[in-house]
């Protein structure tokens, strides 16, 4: 059945029972399923039964995450991944061919950016960038060839907000798929399918998960697509393991109690910041300053957990912060329990010419905190020493 509220549907969406009545779902580790007899297996291969076959094509567990998810976007279907990149490059494998063309934000995460540069021109497919804060320049850039408009909404790691609605109008309009990597905000905040997205892609491995166990990605949205992306991740092996999509699960029972207590520390964590003397400038998506709040509260229900600020001093300013920070972690991932602090500048794009890194908002001394779930004054305090030092 289905409920009227997200928070329900989190935890409402389960598996059937078994013969055991177990009140939380089981975990089905099996790489295939029997069936009864010639018949039975005839129909399952034709698809006129839909059941499970081989955990690389559906497993219960991979099913009741992308049912939830399904609901917490009001999406059609989905399909779940390994990894959130699985996700992306699926989805970008199986609805492109030869010769097609995207237009893509130019901030998008570090991997996405890959694919798109590196390995989807290996197959003749181009893409071409807008400037997130030029949202006019987009239909400039749509040519007759041009199938997908792409964008993370925030933006990683400045913070930026793109307007849904303008996004939503103009794929309309020039007849394209719009997908929104939707990482940053979680189901929870956003929902870009309101907005007239027909895809919506998450990292699972971020906020979804939210306690840095397990990777996973998902696809959800218009039934077609998804059939397409179904189709071509069966065939190639893509697929989340039924391990991984059992914890993801039961991470989302909890998605909305963990997200309202992250973007709480996060604002929090960004006033502090912007009365501090060492800092030139501060950007969350539900601080006035930020350029883009109104889009922001428009578009979200709260800031998210990420807030970008810039030390003054540059590079070595921002090193120097890193250096003397003793409770926050310096690790890769974000949407943890655990604040972590990174220095872009200096660390993951810092083989970008400064030109290079300033055309995607990165600045010498910016700082992106994943604020987390520890006492906020702890976090705080350990920001406010690094500053100091
Ligand atoms: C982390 C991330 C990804 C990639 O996800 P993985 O699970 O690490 O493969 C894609 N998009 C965004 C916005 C991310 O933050």
């Amino acid at each position: 059945m289905s409920y009227k509220k997200f928070e329900t549907e989190a935890i409402r969406t389960q598996l059937e029972r078994t013969e055991f009545l177990e009140h939380s779902s089981p975990l089905y580790l099996t790489s295939s399923f029997v069936f009864e007899d010639a018949e039975d297996m005839r129909a399952s291969f034709s698809e006129e039964k839909q059941r499970n076959i081989y955990s690389r094509f559906t497993n219960p567990n991979t099913s009741e995450f992308v049912e939830k998810i399904c609901k917490m976007e009001g999406a059609e279907s989905g399909y779940a991944f390994a990894t959130g990149m699985a996700a992306v490059f699926s989805t970008f494998a199986a609805l492109l061919d030869s010769g097609d063309h995207i237009v893509s934000a130019r901030s998008v995460f570090g991997s996405t950016h890959a694919l798109f540069t590196k390995f989807l021109p290996k197959w003749q497919i181009s893409t071409s960038y807008f400037n997130v804060n030029e949202p006019d320049t987009i239909e400039s850039l749509i040519t007759p060839k041009t199938k997908i408009l792409f964008a993370e909404t925030p933006t990683n790691p400045a913070v930026d907000i793109i307007d849904l609605d303008l996004l939503g109008s103009i794929a309309k309009k020039h007849n394209l798929i719009l997908v929104i990597d939707n990482c940053f905000a979680t189901p929870y905040l956003q929902q870009p399918i309101k907005h007239g997205a027909h895809l919506v892609i998450h990292s699972a491995t971020k906020l979804i998960d939210g306690q840095g166990r397990v990777l996973g990605g998902v696809t959800v949205g218009q039934a077609d697509l998804v059939r397409e992306i179904y189709l071509f991740s069966r065939n190639t092996g893509p697929a989340m393991s039924p391990f991984n999509a059992w914890v993801l699960s039961k991470s989302l029972e909890t998605l909305s109690v963990r997200v309202d207590k992250h973007c709480e520390n996060a604002l929090k964590v960004a006033e502090f910041l912007e009365t501090h003397p060492k800092v030139s400038w501060v950007k969350y998506p539900f601080l006035k300053s930020h350029p883009q709040y109104e889009v922001a509260k428009k578009q979200m229900k709260l800031g998210g957990n990420i807030v970008a600020f810039e030390v003054k001093g540059g590079i070595e300013a921002g090193r120097q912060f890193l250096n003397s920070i003793k409770m926050c972690s310096l690790s890769a991932n974000l949407g943890d329990t655990r604040t972590i602090v990174t220095h872009p500048a200096s660390t993951t794009h810092s083989k970008l010419s400064e030109e290079d890194r300033l055309e995607v908002s990165i600045t010498d001394g910016l700082v992106r905190v994943s604020v987390g779930l520890e006492h906020v004054d702890d976090v705080i305090a350990d920001l406010k020493q690094a500053l100091e030092n």
